[in-house]
């Protein structure tokens, strides 16, 4: 068990900095596809049920928070208690690495490459770097259902680049589709190679999630009903 201030202090670092690191891959406003390579596999996805729960930030926005249930750890949840938090949504988490992100229209700054892709007029956005892709099982699990016969059928998910496609403009009519590239399979670039080996285990990803009293001997320390402002804060920018 860790002792003292600094332990304390130091594990707070640690877990901004996890924050900061953990960067979602969120298709939003006119961006229409990501081309990913997946740097989970099938064997070590991860997936868990969370309580969609409407907290608004100090500055007023409203935004759904998206709480771990704790009664998959054998803990008590006090979001299952309450009828009006009891709804959980099932989420599936991965690492990707992001090569870019195709827009619609150009960046204010018109820093955005116009490209064509799949035949299309695009704005590209180049990322190349890592990010959590977290996925609904979508309707019908079409979703779920997508990525387990893609890794059936080539025996992985990590040997070749997809597209991650988003159509729809609202929240009701928006639905994702995963399409394996033309190109097929091919090999993991150098770069690509050194980023996989800095990569945080999703489960410490997920740990992130889960209520402020988690862990702790439950009743023990009132004060972790409140999470710090700050911190709140640094989770609605990922989590939100
Ligand atoms: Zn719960």
């Amino acid at each position: 068990m860790p002792k003292g201030a600094k332990s304390l202090q130091d594990d707070r670092k640690k877990q901004n900095q996890m924050r900061s690191d953990t960067k979602e891959l969120r298709l939003s406003g006119d961006a229409k596809i990501a081309r990913i390579r997946f740097l989970t596999d099938l064997e070590d996805f991860e997936w868990a049920y969370f309580h969609p729960v409407l907290a608004s930030s100090r500055l007023g926005k409203k935004y759904t928070k998206e709480i771990y249930c704790m009664l998959q750890d054998g803990g008590d949840c006090q979001y299952c208690s309450n009828p009006e938090t009891s709804a959980v949504r099932k989420k599936i988490f991965f690492w990707v690495y992001v090569y870019g992100v195709y827009h619609l229209k150009p960046d204010s700054e018109s820093k955005w490459q116009k490209v064509e892709y799949l035949g299309e007029n695009y704005y590209l956005e180049t990322v190349n770097e890592a990010r959590v892709l977290k996925t609904g099982p979508g309707k019908d699990g079409y979703i779920e259902t997508r990525l387990l016969n893609w890794g059936k059928r080539f025996k992985t998910l990590c040997d070749r680049d997809y597209d991650w496609c988003r159509e729809g403009t609202k929240m009701e009519d928006t639905v994702y589709d995963l399409v394996p590239v033309d190109e097929g399979k091919t090999d993991l670039s150098e770069e690509i190679k050194k980023v996989v080996e800095n990569l945080q285990s999703i489960s410490k990803i997920i740990d992130l999630t889960k209520p402020p009293t988690a862990g702790k001997s439950q009743g023990s320390d009132s004060s972790d009903e409140n999470p710090p402002k700050d911190l709140e804060k640094e989770i609605e920018e990922i989590f939100s």
